[in-house]
C-alpha cells in the first residue's frame, strides 16, 4: 500500500491501529526529501530536517504497542515554516540574519503538535521573514513549483506549501500576514486556511506584523486541515490576543446558506473558473447567490503596507547583532530592507498621526465593513489571488508584486477567517478559490468548503 497517498484523517486512524507504522510513515517523507528537495527536481522547499524524526516515530509506535493512548496527530509528518520556533532547529526566517540561529524553545503550537504526537518533520523555505508573495526573497534560493517547476510555489510560505503538494509531508504549517498562506495553497494547488485572529497562539511567531499575523495550516484537504486547527487552536496565555471561539472544529453538512459574491476581481481565465465553480456550488446545494461590496476594500494594499513596514521595522530592533545573528540591516536582503528602511521612514516624529493611525483607521473601517455584510450572508467567494503565477526570475515591479495581494489582505484587515481550495486550473496550473467568513467561524468557513471541496 502506498501510504503517501492516504490522507492525514485516514493515516491517524491506521497508526492508532499498529495497521501502518509511524517510523514508515515518516521514513516515506524523509526518502521523498532525499529524493526531490536539493536533488532530483530540486524543489527546494525544505531548509533543515529534523534528525530526531525517526527516533520520536519509533516512540510513537511503542505506545501503539503497549496499548498506551497516542494522539490525536500520531505519526504524522509535519513540515514548520522557518518562523515558527522548534527548540533545536534553524528557524532562520529563510534570512542571512538569523542563520543558523536554533531556537531555544518550542513555539506553542509545536507543543500542541508534541502533545498530540505529532512529528516535526523539518523547517521550510519561505520569504524572507515573510516579506513577499513569491518564495523568491529567501536567502536560501527561491522553491519550486512541485506542479510545473519553472513556476513560483507563491508565498512567502513557500516551502510549507510546496512540501504538502510534493508529498514531503501529511500537514504543513504556515504564517498568514496578507496571504502568505493563501497565496500558495492556490498557486501549488493546496488546501490553505488563515484562521480569524486570534484564533491560534502566535506565541514563538516571528512576527511580521502583530496586527495582522495569524499561524495557519496547509494540507492536501479539508478535513486534515481540520485536524490539525484543531489541535493548534485556542486560549493560549502566552498570547494575550488568543481566544478559544470553538472548543471543537466542526466539518458538517450545512443547510441553507447565503453566498456573497462580489464584481469581477481577476484576470479573466481565473475570474471564469470562479465563477463557474460558484454557480455549480449554488446549483448542487439549491443556494442563494447575493451580490455585496465591502466599501474601502480598494484601499486595502495601501492599508497593509505602511502597517506591516512599521510594525516589522519596530518588531526587528531585537535583531541588532547583540543576542541573535547578524544586525538585520546588515543581513537582509533587498525586499527586507525596503520594508525596514521604509518603516523607520514613516515611524518619524514630523510623520506622527499621518500613516500608521491613518492605516489602523482605514482597517477599523473595513473590518466593519465585514461585520455589516456577514450580518446578510454567511459566506464571501472570491478567487484567492488575481492571476496566475510568474515564471521564477521573471522581472516584477515591487508595485505589482504588491498589488498581487490584494484579494488576500482584506481578510487579515477585517480579523476574519478565509480559505482556499483547488477550483480547477488554468494552462495546467492549479487556481484556488477563496471562501472568507466572519470573526471566529472558522468550523461553518471549513464546513463550507469541505461542501465545495465534494463538488468534485
Ligand atoms: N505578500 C504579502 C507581503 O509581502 C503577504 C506576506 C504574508 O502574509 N506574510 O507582505
Amino acid at each position: 500500500m502506498d501510504s503517501l497517498k492516504l490522507s492525514a484523517v485516514e493515516k491517524v486512524e491506521m497508526i492508532k491501529n499498529g495497521k501502518l507504522k509511524a517510523v514508515d510513515n515518516i521514513k516515506g517523507f524523509l526518502e521523498m526529501i532525499e529524493k526531490d528537495n536539493h536533488k532530483g527536481k530540486k524543489i527546494n522547499a525544505v531548509l533543515v530536517v529534523n534528525d530526531k524524526a525517526i527516533e520520536e516515530a519509533k516512540r510513537v509506535d511503542e505506545k501503539v504497542k503497549s496499548g498506551k493512548k497516542v494522539g490525536r496527530l500520531a505519526g504524522l509528518g509535519i513540515i514548520v515554516k522557518a518562523n515558527i520556533c522548534v527548540k533545536n532547529l534553524e528557524t532562520s526566517c529563510a534570512s542571512l540574519t538569523l542563520k543558523d540561529w536554533k531556537a531555544p524553545y518550542d513555539a506553542s503550537v509545536i507543543k500542541r503538535i508534541r502533545d498530540e504526537d505529532g512529528i516535526i518533520l523539518g523547517m521550510a523555505n519561505m520569504d524572507e521573514f515573510a516579506c513577499g508573495g513569491s518564495g523568491e526573497t529567501s536567502a536560501f534560493g527561491p522553491t519550486k513549483n512541485p506542479v510545473k517547476l519553472d513556476l513560483i510555489p507563491g508565498g512567502s510560505s513557500s516551502g510549507s506549501t510546496a512540501s504538502v503538494a510534493a508529498g514531503f509531508c501529511d500537514l504543513a504549517l504556515g504564517s498568514d500576514t496578507g496571504g502568505s498562506i493563501r497565496n500558495p495553497a492556490s498557486h501549488c494547488g493546496v488546501v490553505g486556511l488563515k484562521p480569524s485572529y486570534g484564533f491560534v497562539s502566535r506565541y514563538g511567531l516571528i512576527d511580521l506584523s502583530m496586527s495582522l499575523d495569524q499561524i495557519g495550516v496547509l494540507s492536501k484537504s479539508v478535513e486534515d486541515n481540520a485536524l490539525l486547527l484543531d489541535v493548534i487552536k485556542g486560549r493560549d496565555v502566552r498570547d494575550p490576543i488568543s481566544h478559544t471561539y470553538d472548543s471543537r472544529i466542526k466539518v458538517s453538512r450545512l443547510g441553507k446558506i447565503n453566498i456573497g459574491v462580489m464584481k469581477p476581481v481577476s484576470t479573466k481565465p481565473v475570474q471564469d473558473l470562479i465563477d463557474k465553480k460558484i454557480d455549480e456550488f449554488c446549483k448542487k446545494y439549491k443556494l442563494e447567490k447575493k451580490n455585496v461590496d465591502i466599501k474601502y476594500i480598494d484601499l486595502a494594499v495601501q492599508t497593509y503596507y505602511p502597517l506591516v513596514y512599521v510594525e516589522l521595522f519596530s518588531g526587528t530592533r531585537k535583531f541588532d547583532g547583540r543576542r541573535f545573528g547578524v544586525k538585520i540591516e546588515e543581513g537582509a536582503g533587498p525586499e527586507l530592507l525596503r520594508r525596514i528602511l521604509g518603516g523607520s521612514e514613516i515611524t518619524r516624529e514630523e510623520y506622527h498621526g499621518r500613516y500608521y493611525s491613518k492605516a489602523l483607521q482605514v482597517k477599523e473601517i473595513i473590518k466593519k465593513e465585514f461585520e455589516r455584510v456577514f450580518r446578510e450572508v454567511d459566506c464571501i467567494i472570491i478567487p484567492t489571488c488575481p492571476g496566475l503565477p510568474w515564471k521564477i526570475g521573471e522581472s516584477m515591479s515591487v508595485e505589482e508584486v504588491y498589488a498581487y495581494d490584494a484579494l488576500t489582505i482584506p481578510a487579515n484587515l477585517g480579523e476574519i477567517c478565509a480559505i482556499t481550495l483547488p477550483a480547477g486550473q488554468v494552462s495546467g496550473v492549479p487556481v484556488g478559490i477563496q471562501v472568507l467568513c466572519g470573526k471566529g467561524q472558522d468550523s461553518k468557513l471549513l464546513s463550507i468548503a469541505k461542501m465545495i471541496e465534494d463538488l468534485k
